[in-house]
């Protein structure tokens, strides 16, 4: 990554690629905003469908600049991956995510569990079982209380490496969920040689549950095999209560979306689960 930087420096210096400068302002300005403290994390339920029960949230970060407000991840996670800054964002979300749950537990909400999203990169590091380790520990956590969602590219770019990785953190007690299934370099083989307990159903075959057939068909088909496999299936992107009726007719484990909460920031979202009102 740093020798990447000297690159982009050296072409930036010969004003030969203006995307490269602008990248390199960017990159700037995310470093800054790290340092800054304007990232900041908001969190989505995960709402269990048999007790209609909030088991999980999930941590998603935002980055709010002064001058654009709230930059969503999409935009700036990418670049981070690039320039190499994505180890240190995503040991800041794992702890960021895990002193919010210890101060939930703390509150009363013992019995939830948060949920994070690792990005490729981080599965590179042989470190990141131990790091996650000591955050668990530094907020007097069990493994348990956590789950990594994982994209199926993020284990491919490395297969072995990721798989030894992902191992160790499922060894540790850590549950992992594959992110986004059905999409990208979706291979049925992650299924069996990574130790996932859950898959999450990407949203793009939820949206048509109740209006395409093929989408109905590959929801259908991905909660049959999930459960063959002893799996979790969570819906993601469920948006109204149609889409709800077909995944709990097709007997979906979890489901997640703006029809139950949209991500909000950490205080609404104790008010909506503190309330005891169902999201
Ligand atoms: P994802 O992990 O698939 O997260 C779900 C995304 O769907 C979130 O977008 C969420 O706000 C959005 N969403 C939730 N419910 C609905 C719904 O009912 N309808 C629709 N249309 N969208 C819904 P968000 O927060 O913008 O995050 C986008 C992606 O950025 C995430 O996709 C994830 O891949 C990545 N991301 C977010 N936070 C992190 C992070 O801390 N680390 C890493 N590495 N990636 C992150
Ligand atoms: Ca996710
Ligand atoms: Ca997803
Ligand atoms: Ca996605």
């Amino acid at each position: 990554a740093k020798a990447q930087g000297r690159n982009r420096l050296q072409r930036f210096a010969l004003g030969l690629d203006a995307t490269s400068a602008l990248a390199l302002l960017q990159e700037n300005r995310l470093r800054e905003a790290l340092r800054a403290g304007r990232l900041l994390l908001h969190y989505q339920p995960l709402i269990d469908l048999d007790s209609g029960e909030v088991r999980r949230v999930e941590a998603l970060v935002r980055w709010n600049d002064p001058v654009e407000g709230l930059i969503p991840p999409e935009r700036f996670i990418p670049l981070a991956e690039e320039c190499g800054l994505i180890d240190a964002i995503g040991a800041w979300v794992v702890d960021e995510a895990l002193r919010q749950l210890a101060e939930w537990h703390r509150q009363g909400l013992d019995w939830l569990k948060m949920a994070v999203n690792l990005s490729a990169c981080q599965l590179e590091s042989r470190e990141l079982p131990q790091a996650i380790a000591e955050a668990l520990a530094r907020h007097g956590l069990r493994p348990s209380h956590l789950e990594l969602e994982i994209t199926e590219s993020a284990a491919l770019r490395d297969p072995e490496n990721a798989a030894q990785v992902l191992t160790r953190l499922n060894g540790m007690g850590v549950a992992l969920a594959l992110d986004d299934f059905g999409t990208g370099y979706s291979s049925l083989s992650h299924l069996k040689l990574l130790p996932v307990a859950s898959l999450k159903m990407d949203r793009s075959f939820v949206r048509g549950i109740d209006s395409d057939p093929e989408d109905a068909a590959i929801c259908a088909a991905t909660i049959a095999l999930a459960h063959e496999l002893q799996l979790n299936v969570v819906a993601e992107g469920v948006e109204n209560a149609s889409q709800l009726d077909k995944l709990k007719r097709l007997g979906c484990d979890l489901v997640q979306g703006f029809h139950f909460s949209h991500p909000l920031e950490a205080d609404r979202l104790a008010a909506l689960l503190g309330s005891g009102a169902r999201p």
